[in-house]
């Protein structure tokens, strides 16, 4: 008997922002691999039965590696379990969901994907922040601050260039480098730019600022990940909402 792995989008934290599907999912699955960004109360929903299985990654820890994961996720599916791969967000946006959905593929094992909210839109307008107004931004992009093997994957002055809104997770170690880049690029150091913390949680938490200060009013609140920062007039229309 052959199981099958659901690579399931668990939304950007407040447990109501799972979809319709991924919840049935979750309620039906006798496994559950999830990640540190999943909010527990979600695994409530599990069914008795389900195994747990945690593989997220803690800043205490070292990390554990993408091939074991998708190690666990075919071995789980060849035991004939129905397994639920459990993402922060949406699987596919830098959540590694690519690389577990082809792992998946070349083992043979059968892979569904159910999308989720992710946090570079839906955060953003759980703190009131609309990632395009016809105003204001016209495109938004969306970019990882993490650096692979120590280097910046940006062009910084094509990005500066745009006047969309600018999108950056897992962002927040390199913050003040990454204003710098837009500044230097010729970025107006004015833009409205803000960052939110924990976005949809009970605790979520927004700094706005500018470009040139973003930094500094960050660090002065104690912003910390999970964050987004946000770059782009939109910014400022956090001010509308005192969600
Ligand atoms: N697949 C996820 C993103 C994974 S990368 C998604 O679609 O949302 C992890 C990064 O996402 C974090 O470093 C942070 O920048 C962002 N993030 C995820 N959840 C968040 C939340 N609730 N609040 C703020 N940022 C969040």
């Amino acid at each position: 008997m052959s199981g099958k792995v659901w690579l399931v989008g668990a939304g950007p934290g407040d447990p109501g922002l799972i979809t319709v599907m991924g919840l049935d999912c979750l309620k039906r699955a006798d496994a559950v691999v999830y990640d540190r960004l999943v909010n527990p109360l979600l695994l409530k929903e599990a069914a008795a039965h389900c195994v747990l299985i945690d593989v997220g990654k803690r800043a205490d820890h070292h990390p554990i590696p993408q091939d074991r994961i998708n190690a666990i996720l075919i071995e789980q599916a060849n035991m004939g379990r129905e397994v639920v791969r459990l993402k922060g967000g949406d699987p596919f946006v830098f959540g590694r969901g690519g690389e577990e959905a082809e792992a998946l593929v070349r083992a043979g094992v059968t892979c569904e994907v159910v999308p989720g909210i992710t946090s570079a839109i839906g955060g953003l307008a759980r703190a009131g922040i609309p990632v395009t107004h016809r105003d204001f931004a016209s495109s938004f992009h969306v970019i990882t601050g993490h650096l692979r093997d120590g280097k910046d994957p940006h062009n910084w002055r094509v990005l500066a260039q745009l006047d969309g809104t600018l999108i950056i997770l897992m962002g927040m170690s390199r913050l003040a480098d990454i204003c710098q880049q837009l500044i230097l690029h010729g970025r107006d150091a004015d833009t409205p730019a803000a960052v939110v913390m924990n976005a949809s949680h009970p605790e979520q938490r927004t700094v706005l600022a500018t470009l040139g200060t973003l930094a500094q009013e960050s660090a002065r609140a104690g912003m910390a990940a999970p964050s987004l920062i946000v770059i782009g007039d939109v910014a400022a229309l956090t001010l509308l909402q005192s969600l």
